[in-house]
């Protein structure tokens, strides 16, 4: 089906949301003003959005509170939400095909993976939390005799969930999942850069059936939707994903307002370890090379530090480099495409400084290094990978967020683990090795939220994800996130 879909004709015709979802409805914005949206793999205008101010955020905050303490859907019998958000996650499913248009659209990348895997994840994790919105249960307490405990979640109340552009559909809904699931109405601010899916996710969750004001859409710049979320005295809860440095802002938010409870998955410079020991290189160089390439390399988990032991770095980098020409930059319109472009100029640009930073910083690039495909007007980088990295560099210890690896090369594995703690990042690393003693030692010895041991990116619903160190704190998916959006009460009956 997707190869046999004309996807240019259809970019022509899709309809571009661009206002707004309060209270069940697209409404014109109180600010009148706008953002522009840009598709980055030609460079074209697509469309002006709205850009909410402190007055819209506010509006899209009351809608929310509203419905929920009139319990319409807070106080709605777990069987009833289920059904619900399985008909929410059916009607994505339904509507893939222009959902997945709209996510390249905003953030180029390839139609194939929006089609096959953003699109498909976003509908199982909706799914996911409805069928467990009634099959988790709360405690009864060892307390004394004369005396009932029972230890209960309820709901926080008005979660605002701010996310990123390099997966706007899951991490939307690694968000709505749990929050809706567990009786809160949402306010959603996507990034800027990609605004589309998460007001048509709005307007699909009202023909689901969810009460208008459960699920407000509110597209806007960081620095003024977000931060007017983050600082408004009647949101309960932040669920955020982003940079590091926004993290933060979103802590000080807190402080500074109603001390709102902050769930933060931020960003990562994830090890891929390899050690002498490893007994299949072809599979630790395809790990390799998707780890940093795939979604052109704008991942929070991407393992963009290659640690490697001098015994077999050779033979690796030679299939490192093999495995990565089938990344090579195309039209992410284009079905058979695996890398698409950067999401805007901006970081496009970002990108080509870090490359200039690391050949600064004596690094050699191995392969790649370049913008490419300038004449189509988008914002294209070939997959880039640096030998001679050393761990206090820059392109080793920032966060590139692009299609550039840094590799390290180490002796043995004590050096291997030292350079992978020594960062202050601890989202994720990964350890290739034939030893099942090193694959343990490892997995223990990396301070990270998710260790992979030969294998890269995996992820299942019934596992969590979210960091250690400035990686952040709380975590996404599986039942642990319903956490976040729940606060724990003790009731005590007297007999
Ligand atoms: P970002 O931090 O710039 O923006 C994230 C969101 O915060 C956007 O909605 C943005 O509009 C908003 N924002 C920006 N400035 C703000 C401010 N001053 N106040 C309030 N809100 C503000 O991040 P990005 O560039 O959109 O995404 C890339 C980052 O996200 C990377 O660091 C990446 O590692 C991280 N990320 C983390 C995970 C994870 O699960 N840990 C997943 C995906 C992306």
């Amino acid at each position: 089906m997707l190869q046999t879909i004309d996807w240019h004709a259809r970019a022509k015709s899709v309809r571009l949301p661009n206002r707004p979802f309060i209270d069940g409805q697209y409404v014109d914005s109180v600010s009148n003003e706008t953002f522009p949206c840009v598709y980055p793999g030609d460079g074209r205008l697509l469309t002006q959005v709205a850009s909410c101010n402190e007055a819209d955020v506010d509006k899209a905050v009351r809608s929310a509170r509203k419905a929920f303490n009139a319990g319409v859907w807070s106080r709605m019998a777990p069987a009833d939400r289920r059904r619900i958000l399985l008909r929410f996650s059916e009607l994505i499913l339904a509507n893939r095909e222009e959902l997945a248009l709209l996510e390249t659209l905003n953030v180029g990348k390839p139609i194939a993976n929006a089609f096959n895997g953003d699109v498909v994840g976003a509908a199982n994790c909706i799914a996911w939390y409805a069928e467990a919105i009634d099959k988790v249960y709360g405690e009864v307490a060892a307390t004394a005799h004369e005396m009932t405990t029972l230890v209960v979640r309820e709901p926080v109340g008005v979660v605002a969930a701010v996310v990123p552009w390099n997966y706007p559909m899951s991490m939307a809904a690694w968000k709505l999942g749990p929050a809706l699931a567990t009786g809160n109405s949402v306010v959603l601010k996507p990034a800027e850069q990609s605004p589309f899916t998460a007001l048509k996710f709005g307007e699909l969750a009202i023909e689901a059936g969810l009460p208008a004001g459960v699920l407000n859409v509110v597209p806007g710049l960081g620095h003024i939707a977000g931060k007017a979320l983050g600082l408004h005295m009647d949101v309960d809860c932040v669920g955020f994903t982003g940079s590091t440095e926004v993290g933060k802002y979103f802590m000080q938010y807190s402080g500074q307002s109603n001390i709102k409870r902050i769930g933060l998955e931020l960003g990562g410079k994830s090890p891929q370890v390899v050690l002498a020991d490893c007994d299949d290189l072809d599979a630790a160089a395809a790990g390799v090379a998707a780890g940093i390439f795939a979604n052109t390399g704008q991942v929070c988990n991407a393992g963009s530090r290659l640690i490697v032991d001098e015994k077999i770095r050779d033979t690796l980098f030679e299939k490192i480099t093999a495995q990565a020409k089938s990344f090579l930059p195309g039209d992410p319109l284009d079905a058979a495409t695996r890398m698409g472009s950067l999401v805007t100029q901006e970081q496009m640009d970002r990108v080509l400084g870090y490359i200039d930073a690391g050949r600064a910083e004596g690094a050699t690039t191995l392969i790649g290094g370049s913008r490419v495909r300038t004449e189509t007007g988008g914002f294209y980088i070939e997959p880039t990978i640096f030998d001679r990295v050393r761990n206090d560099m820059k392109i080793a210890r920032e966060e590139i967020f692009g299609p550039v690896l840094s590799a390290i090369t180490v002796k043995g594995f004590d050096e291997a683990m030292e350079v992978a703690n020594d960062t202050v990042y601890g989202l994720a690393g990964a350890v290739w090795t034939g030893s099942v003693k090193n694959a343990h030692r490892a997995a223990k010895a990396i301070k990270a939220g998710v260790v992979w041991v030969n294998c890269f990116d995996r992820g299942s619903m019934a596992v969590p994800f979210g960091g250690f160190k400035q990686s952040g704190f709380g975590r996404d998916k599986s039942l642990h996130a319903m956490d976040k959006y729940t606060d724990l009460k003790a009731m005590w009956f007297a007999h």
